[in-house]
């Protein structure tokens, strides 16, 4: 079976536009951005999704939450906002089944979303 395409990313076996490594997570910025800034925050380790999350990920939720700031400072969005999401499960269009926050910033969003 082939190995999910964010393990590989993670593991450096996939080329992304990374812009932060370390030893939990990655982030990378989106293939098919659906705003002027669109990143992807993942953890190193694979997990489906939050609905796979247990107790003890709670420390990795966490850090992927204020990487996905860290990233969106450093992509210039502080000053006028982003929006954070992750698609979880079919009805909410999940397509990478390796657990991912996207962060979207550079212009207005609606809401709520589609
Ligand atoms: P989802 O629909 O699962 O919430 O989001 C998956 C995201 O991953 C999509 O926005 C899609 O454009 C992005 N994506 C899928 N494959 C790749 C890839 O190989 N490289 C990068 N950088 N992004 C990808
Ligand atoms: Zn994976």
């Amino acid at each position: 079976m082939s190995e999910c395409i964010f393990c590989r990313i993670a593991a450096g076996r996939a080329p992304a536009r990374l812009v932060w490594q370390d030893d939990e997570a990655v982030a990378f910025h989106d293939l098919h951005p659906q705003a002027p800034v669109h990143l992807l925050v993942i953890p190193r380790r694979h997990l489906v999704s939050v609905n796979a999350a247990a107790p003890a990920d709670r420390d990795l939720l966490g850090h992927l939450l204020l990487v996905a700031a860290q990233v969106a400072r450093s992509a210039g969005l502080e000053a006028r906002g982003y929006r954070i999401v992750t698609n979880c499960g079919a009805d909410a269009g999940q397509s990478v089944f390796h657990l991912h926050l996207h962060v979207l910033g550079g212009r207005p969003m609606g809401w709520p979303p589609g």
